[in-house]
């Protein structure tokens, strides 16, 4: 029975690869829908926390306090550059963090600490194009 879905997954996990950066459950099934899959929004919703829990994605909440989801290609702790005009995701290290919170949670006394750090802006290129857009004006 676990396996009845299986394909259904596959393909949000494919779909999720091919999204260019963090994706939410609306927008990966509108893909879905696009190429008549017949997958339905619930089912999305399912697979790409399946993947979240098996660390086969990586999954943050946007600014707005949306759950958007990446196939990331590193699967150790990590941060994300996120462009929140095109969607552009960089992954990066950030030492200095992880000093910082394991310090933190230190003075406090608290054990097990883990934290998400992800940053939001505009990508070179898209502040390059909405300074071209402004100067225009
Ligand atoms: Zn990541
Ligand atoms: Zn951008
Ligand atoms: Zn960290």
């Amino acid at each position: 029975m676990a396996q009845r879905n299986t394909w259904q997954r596959e393909r949000v996990r494919e779909a999720l690869s091919d999204a260019r950066g963090f994706v939410s459950a609306q927008s990966l099934h509108a893909t879905l829908r696009d190429d008549n899959t017949g997958i339905g929004l619930a089912t999305v919703y399912r697979a790409l926390a399946g993947l979240a829990a098996q660390g086969e994605a990586d999954s943050l909440q946007s600014p707005e306090g949306e759950a958007l989801y990446r196939a990331c290609s590193s699967t150790g702790h990590h941060h994300h550059l996120i462009c929140r005009s095109c969607g552009l995701t960089v992954e990066i290290e950030a030492t200095d963090v992880e000093q910082w919170a394991q310090r933190t949670a230190e003075r406090h006394g608290f054990r097990d600490a883990e934290h998400v750090v992800d940053i939001f802006g505009l990508c070179a290129n898209c502040a390059a194009a909405r300074d071209a857009q402004r100067d225009a004006h």
